[in-house]
């Protein structure tokens, strides 16, 4: 049974894309990615190399706010795309042990 509501209104995805696309060239962003760390993780990259991740994701109904955003790897964006969130809670669970 899936306990998650699914967002799929296409308004609010485009809205919600479109706010993110905006904070991606933000000052804000910028000093965000700057410290290159990703916030899964907690590796150091190349601030380049990190992406914008939704921490709660749009199709959960999570928004383009600026404490849904953080910088992620590609390693850790990759395994977070192909898990469920419980799933994914337990992968970041098992980072802090
Ligand atoms: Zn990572």
């Amino acid at each position: 049974m899936d306990q998650f509501f699914t967002f799929t209104d296409e308004a609010f995805l485009k809205k919600e894309r479109d706010k993110a696309r905006k904070l991606r060239s933000s000052q804000w962003w910028k000093r965000k990615r700057a410290s290159g760390i990703c916030h899964y993780c907690h590796n150091a990259f190349l601030p380049k190399e990190l992406t914008m991740d939704h921490i709660i994701p749009l199709s959960r109904g999570g928004k383009s706010e600026k404490f849904n955003l953080v910088p992620c790897c590609k390693e850790c964006n990759t395994k977070k795309r192909q898990l469920l969130p419980f799933e994914w809670k337990e992968y970041m669970d098992s980072l802090k042990k």
